[in-house]
């Protein structure tokens, strides 16, 4: 029951000296897994990531998503399909500086059209699960790194996305928050059988994930 199903992935960037990121790359990926992937810098982890995230287009092969082929769909179905599959972890986290917490992680739930009492609970219980009950109403630039960090953490879950992608989600936490996050992500994936898909260089965490997938030179060594 493979909700990502990559065949022959390839990735050459620039017109100039090209870059082979991807190097023909297969990999199946189960619903509900929790899938690290790790890999020196320059690997192709991030390049990777930005493909299954549908935010960017491969240059040969093929990428399922839940039974749909993104490599084939037009602009507004990629952003649909972004919108509807995928929740986004990243290092530079886009929190909206004009937002308090609570808004920036209501604000998927608004855009899906869910009534604002609603959204305010459901952002409030996440937040709440990071840790940051009593910083609901204070602004990003109010925050600290790791703060915000869980901010994020907390707007890219609330939405229930099945695939949960992640480049660091960790990186700037210390590591008693980092355990939390861990434990956090760990128990979603549980409760409602969300896939997990984290690069990180974090081998600690690493270990604890269902599977650990190693990228070298653009190819899964192991
Ligand atoms: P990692 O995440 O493992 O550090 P990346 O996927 O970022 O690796 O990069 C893989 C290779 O592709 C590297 O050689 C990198 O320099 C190159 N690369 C990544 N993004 C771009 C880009 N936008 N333009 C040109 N080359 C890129
Ligand atoms: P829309 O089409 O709804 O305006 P996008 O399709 O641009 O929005 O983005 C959909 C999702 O992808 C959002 O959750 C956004 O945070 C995420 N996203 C878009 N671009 C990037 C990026 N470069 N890095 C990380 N996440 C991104």
């Amino acid at each position: 029951d493979n909700i990502i199903e990559i065949r022959g992935l390839e990735k050459v960037y620039g017109d100039g000296v090209e870059v082979k990121a991807l190097d023909g790359l297969d990999l199946d990926v189960k619903k509900g897994e929790f899938l690290s992937i790790v890999g020196p810098s320059g690997s192709g982890k991030s390049t990777l990531l930005h493909m299954i995230g549908i935010l960017d287009t491969p240059t040969k092969g093929t990428i399922l998503i839940d039974g749909q082929d993104v490599t084939s769909m037009d602009d507004q179905q990629r952003s649909s399909a972004r919108n509807t599959l995928l929740g986004f972890i990243f290092q530079y986290h886009h929190l909206l500086p004009d937002f308090t917490a609570l808004e920036n992680v209501m604000m998927p739930l608004l855009i899906a059209g869910k009534k604002k009492d609603e959204a305010t609970r459901e952002a409030e219980k996440l937040l709440n699960e990071v840790g940051l009950k009593d910083r609901l109403h204070h602004f990003p630039g109010q925050l600290s790194g790791g703060q915000n960090q869980r901010v994020a953490v907390a707007r890219a879950l609330v939405n229930r996305p099945k695939i949960v992608i992640g480049d660091e989600p960790t990186g700037n936490l210390d590591s008693r928050s980092s355990d939390r996050v861990y434990e956090l992500l760990r128990k979603l994936n549980r409760e409602f059988d969300q896939t997990f898909i984290l690069v990180t260089h974090d081998e600690n965490m690493a270990r604890k994930t269902d599977r650990i997938v190693r990228i070298v030179d653009g190819k899964i060594t192991e």
